[in-house]
C-alpha cells in the first residue's frame, strides 16, 4: 500500500490537495473532519459528543477517533493505499496509527505538510463560511482552531 498522511492548518487545502493525490495515485481518502460531520448529520452518539467539541474548534477526545480510525480503515484496506486528512492530530494518534498500520502489516510511506500563513488561512475559512455551512467556519472559532 502506498499510505499518505497530509498535515496542515484548518483552510490550508488538505482536502482540496487530497483529491489531486488521489486521482493521480489511485488512493482512498480517510478525512476524519469528514467522518466526524458525517456522524453529526446522522445524529449518532458520537455525533453528539464530536459536535460539542467541533463547534467550539476544539479537538475531539483522542479515544473516540482513534476508535473509530481502525474501523473506517478496514473498510479501504484493500485499496491501493490510503490518504489519511486531518489524523493524526496529537502523539497519541500518531503512535495509535503506526500500531494500527503496523498490526495489518502496513506503514506510513510519505508525509505532506502544507505551509500557508495564519492571516491567509483566516482569509480562506471566512470565505469558505459563505458557502460552506459548516459550525466552525466564523471568525471566534478560526481562531481557536489556529491556536489548537
Ligand atoms: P480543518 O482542518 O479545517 O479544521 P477538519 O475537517 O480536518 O478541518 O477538522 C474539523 C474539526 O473536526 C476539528 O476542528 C476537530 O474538532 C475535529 N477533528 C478532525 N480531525 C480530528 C482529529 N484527528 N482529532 C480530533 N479532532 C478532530
Amino acid at each position: 500500500m502506498l499510505n499518505i498522511v497530509i498535515f496542515g492548518g484548518p483552510g490550508s487545502g488538505k482536502g482540496t490537495q487530497s483529491e489531486k493525490i488521489i486521482e493521480k495515485y489511485g488512493l482512498e481518502h480517510i478525512s476524519t473532519g469528514d467522518v466526524l460531520r458525517a456522524e453529526i448529520k446522522n445524529k449518532t452518539e458520537l455525533g453528539k459528543i464530536a459536535d460539542s467539541y467541533i463547534s467550539k474548534g476544539q479537538l475531539v477526545p483522542d479515544e473516540l477517533i482513534i476508535d473509530i480510525l481502525a474501523s473506517v480503515f478496514d473498510k479501504k484496506k484493500d485499496s491501493k493505499g490510503v490518504i489519511f486528512d486531518g489524523f493524526p492530530r496529537t502523539i497519541p494518534q500518531a503512535e495509535a496509527l503506526k500500531k494500527m498500520l503496523s498490526e495489518r502489516g502496513t506503514s506510513i510511506n510519505a508525509v505532506v505538510a502544507l505551509e500557508v500563513a495564519d492571516e491567509e488561512l483566516v482569509i480562506r475559512l471566512l470565505n469558505r463560511g459563505k458557502i460552506s455551512g459548516r459550525s466552525d467556519d466564523n471568525k471566534e472559532t478560526i481562531q481557536q482552531r489556529l491556536n489548537v
